[in-house]
């Protein structure tokens, strides 16, 4: 006998039990992006890996660390997508989007992205991101939309316990005297901080702040706070954003240690967090607003952005931590129990109650009737039908509902409405 072959290390297989949730989360998803008016961009699962050496940041864990990028057969640097916003961007400009006559332009995606990660609960190396980008105008009343978004996307799954941590990155000017500052803050003890610190500070302090080895220091907490170093615009601008969220109920937290891991972000920053002390993994979402992206990938100049992402393995952790469970309709309208010279008829009125729309399954080994009613009840079926050679001569069809055992006789004509007014109350 041959080996076994295991998936990857950091994937998994999503079998039937499971795949059902990722159904309704994906639905629901979609559901509510269209609800806000966002429409889906699908973008390529590959890209050149200068696109995301460029749009994510030389300097961020994704690109140091965590890509996997390979040469095709041309010898073409390519790289799977680490994260979505990149991607979106390029084809912003690369299709002209800043052309549409609406703008901004408000998209969403769903689908897989990889990092080399080390395994954890809660980190694989392929997971499915939903995120969203506005790009083309800013205003605080969009940063407040798209938190606003991302928090009652938790909430419409009835995770209550959540909160989003905020915060301003300002513009690269403001940022510039705040990294001053951070670097007087850290030279002095940065022997003591890991190596990926002492790069940190010369390429980019402020990552010091995101550390995960070093977070617990004191340095970190004493460190000084970006908006401190706010101009007057920026300052203005956050706290419209703020104000925004207090109308739309919207339960945060001004976190002035809060920096994203992405190079691009200017202004408002975010996360979505578990509020609950139990719960070691406690970040859901992150985004917030990158006004230089689009330039730095040769778009046109001043065409500003805003997203987030979240990952539906999060998601799926959250509900679970929560003790949510989502209300499944695992089971299915109707089976088909069939006997004697029945089998033509309920092989036929299957597939055409099938194509009326309606969740039917039958036997296909000429089971005993016995054995096929135990098939209807592990296939959780709602009603069956009963047919023998009698009920199709007397064009009366037994219809069972399995939830209390009554039955009625339809004819074959009556029947589709029959189940649709039992089914769904029509
Ligand atoms: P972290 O600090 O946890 O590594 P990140 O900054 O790398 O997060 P983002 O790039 O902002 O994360 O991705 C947005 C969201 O996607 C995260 O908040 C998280 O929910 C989810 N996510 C990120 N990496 C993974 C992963 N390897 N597996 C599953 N979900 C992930
Ligand atoms: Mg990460």
């Amino acid at each position: 006998m041959n080996n076994i072959i295991s998936v990857p290390r950091g994937t998994q297989d999503i079998l039937p039990v499971e795949s059902r949730k990722w159904q309704y989360i994906e639905n629901k998803l979609r559901e509510l992006s269209n609800n806000f008016c966002y429409e889906e961009i699908r973008t390529p699962m590959f890209e050149s890996t200068e696109l995301f050496a460029r749009g994510v940041g030389e300097t961020t864990d994704i690109v140091s660390k965590e890509m996997y990028t390979f040469l095709d057969k041309s010898d073409r640097s390519l790289t799977l997508r680490p994260e979505g916003t990149a991607g979106t961007v390029r084809s912003y400009i690369e299709n002209k989007l800043f052309a549409e006559t609406i703008k901004p332009q408000k998209l969403f995606y769903i689908g897989p992205m990889f990092r080399y990660e080390r395994k954890q609960k809660g980190r694989y190396r392929q997971f499915v991101q939903y995120g969203v980008e506005v790009v083309g105008e800013e205003s605080p009343m969009i940063d407040a939309e798209v938190i606003s978004l991302a928090y009652n996307i938790y909430r419409s799954f009835g995770i209550e316990n959540i909160k989003v941590a905020i915060n301003s990155l300002g513009n690269p000017s403001e940022r510039q005297a705040y990294n001053d500052a951070m670097v007087k803050h850290f030279e002095t003890n940065i022997e003591e901080f890991c190596s990926d610190c002492k790069i940190r500070i010369q390429k980019n302090p402020m990552r010091i702040l995101d550390c995960k080895i070093d977070a617990g220091r004191e340095e970190i907490t004493t460190a000084p706070k970006l908006l401190d170093y706010l101009g007057e615009k920026s300052r203005a601008y956050f706290d419209e954003v703020t104000k925004y969220l207090d109308s739309l109920e919207v339960k945060y937290e001004v976190d002035p240690n809060l920096v994203r891991g992405l190079d691009y972000y200017t202004h408002t920053a975010f996360e979505i967090m578990i509020d609950n002390p139990e719960v070691e993994l406690k970040t859901l979402c992150g985004g917030g607003r990158y006004n230089g992206l689009v330039e730095m990938l040769g778009g046109p100049e001043g065409e500003k952005g805003i997203g987030f992402a979240l990952s539906i393995e999060r998601l799926l952790l959250a509900l679970e931590s929560e003790n949510i469970t989502l209300p499944l309709d695992d089971g299915i309208d109707l089976f088909i129990v069939f006997m004697g010279k029945a089998t033509d008829y309920a092989v036929k009125l299957t597939n055409d109650l099938r194509l009326a729309g309606f969740k039917v399954q039958s036997d296909y080994f000429d089971k005993k009737m016995k054995s096929q009613m135990k098939l209807a009840d592990r296939y959780k079926a709602r009603y069956t039908i009963i047919i023998g050679d009698k009920e199709i001569e007397e064009d009366k069809l037994l219809v069972k509902d399995m939830a209390n055992f009554s039955q009625e006789e339809v004819s074959l004509a009556d029947l589709e409405l029959y189940l649709e007014k039992q089914l769904r109350g029509e």
